[in-house]
């Protein structure tokens, strides 16, 4: 990670609360955090802080490499099928379970 995009971390840690820029919900102090690239690297997204947003670990791995918009298309069944399948541990299931009551 380049010093920029460290300082941008710091900077949005020391803000709180900080928000999860894939589900929108807060990040709590004891939850795994990330950088999501909004852009993704296989479609061109930069290393660069303008296109790293903060998110949960589990909610990036949800979104995976996908663009902003198709993610949105899908993102309810993703979310879904995460926590129907995936062997992931009772505190993403707490993110995950509350991101699908809040989505539309
Ligand atoms: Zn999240």
């Amino acid at each position: 990670m380049n010093n920029k995009i460290t300082i941008k971390l710091k900077i949005e840690l020391s803000i709180q609360p900080l928000y999860c820029s894939i589900c929108g919900q807060p990040i709590l102090g004891n939850q795994k955090i990330s950088l999501d690239h909004y852009i993704p690297r296989c479609h061109g997204g930069k290393d660069e802080a303008a296109n790293l947003l903060p998110a949960h670990t589990i909610c990036n791995s949800i979104k995976n490499d996908m663009m902003p918009d198709q993610f949105e298309v899908v993102k309810k069944d993703l979310y879904q099928r995460a926590l129907d399948t995936w062997h992931i541990n009772r505190k993403d299931k707490i993110i995950v379970a509350n991101a699908l009551k809040y989505m539309r």
